[in-house]
């Protein structure tokens, strides 16, 4: 008889949906900055395309422009700038617009586009440090995450006055846009114990270092099958032959944690995620339908023949696949390629 644990603890259903696919989504946690659940009935480019999208395509507003009218500080403007873009910010999604679909035009923005921060600290008597909290904004639901991101010092006589303006952006612009400091996924376990030969000796309890065993009354329990790394110590710490013990990876239930900058709810980060995702989805969907993705193709076409052609000039040695990656293509490529590399 077999003991057999696969994701969210015992939770059955979510794995091995078979056939077409079946989105599965359980909550496991959620808290103000994190959340972490299982996504079962998809598979590995799926679940990355979602995390990839949660990185780079979820907007959320940083410090862009900074005008400075004073800064004796010892941090010059061009780092303290830098310092001050990477401050998360709250963000209203509803509210603000990114500047590519605001209708103003305007290089510094308009209410509906942007938010204006100043900043105006001086010191008198004692060195100082300056807080993200002493920003003053003009729109009390945009503030720095944390008051307490120190920014830069002043001695007695220096001052920091600025007007910054803060836009949304896209991780796909700049890192400072992403607005998730962690988004990973892992495998989830499936966990196999032969009852029929597990002796119940504990030496897998004793090597796992995530503790997803536990002995109970003298038996072995698999506690939470989702802290599983898949690391195969247990199976290496059985003194059975054949081990007693498998772990392998389900490879369609996936266990995300996703952790926010502050700047949004993490589950309004998924939820945005998912709908930037399904419109991309329906984009690429169209174009297919309407074979507009022929353009694609061929930039991926002539890309493939650099490739060979730069391996070409760089190996003497060129076996005969990269001389069939060039002939695959027409004349016209070819031609391009010659001028781009020349
Ligand atoms: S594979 Fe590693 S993490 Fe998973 S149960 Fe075994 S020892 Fe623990
Ligand atoms: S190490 Fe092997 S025999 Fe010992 S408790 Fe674990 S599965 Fe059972
Ligand atoms: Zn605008």
């Amino acid at each position: 008889m077999e003991l057999v644990s696969r994701g969210a603890g015992g939770v059955a259903g979510l794995s091995g949906s078979g056939g077409d696919m079946v989105l599965k989504v359980e909550v496991l946690s959620v808290d103000d900055d994190r959340v972490r659940f299982l996504l079962g009935g998809v598979d590995v480019a799926f679940t990355n395309a979602l995390r990839r999208t949660l990185i780079m395509d979820v907007p959320c507003m940083v410090i862009d422009d900074i005008f400075f009218f004073d800064n004796s500080s010892v941090v010059p403007d061009e780092n303290l700038a830098h310092r001050i873009g990477f401050v998360p910010l709250r963000t209203d999604l509803d509210r603000y617009a990114l500047p590519g679909d605001c209708d103003c035009g305007s290089e510094l923005g308009c209410e509906k586009c942007r938010v204006v921060l100043t900043l105006d600290v001086a010191a008198e008597t004692e060195t100082r440090t300056v807080y993200s909290g002493d920003f003053v904004s003009e729109d009390p639901a945009v503030v720095p995450v944390s008051p307490s991101i120190p920014l830069t010092k002043i001695a007695p006589g220096q001052a920091v006055r600025l007007e910054a303006y803060a836009r949304l952006g896209t991780g796909k612009e700049h890192a400072k846009w992403q607005p998730v400091s962690t988004a990973v996924y892992q495998h989830v376990a499936e966990i196999e114990v032969d009852e029929d030969r597990c002796t119940d000796c504990a030496e897998c309890v004793k090597a796992c270092p995530r503790n997803v065993f536990a002995m109970e009354e003298g038996k072995l329990r698999v506690v939470d099958v989702n802290l599983c790394t898949i690391c195969g110590e247990c199976e290496k710490a059985c003194p059975v032959d054949p081990t007693a013990v498998r772990a392998r990876p389900l490879d369609d239930l996936f266990l995300l944690t996703v952790e926010s900058t502050g700047c949004l709810e993490p589950a309004r980060l998924v939820a945005e995620a998912v709908r930037i995702l399904s419109v991309k989805l329906d984009e690429f969907a169209g174009k297919v339908e309407r074979g507009e993705t022929e353009d694609v193709i061929d930039v991926y076409a002539v890309a493939e023949v650099e490739k060979a052609r730069l391996a070409r000039g760089s190996i003497e040695d060129v076996g005969g696949d990269d001389e069939d990656a060039v002939s695959d293509v027409g004349a016209e490529d070819e031609g391009d390629v010659d001028s781009d590399v020349e």
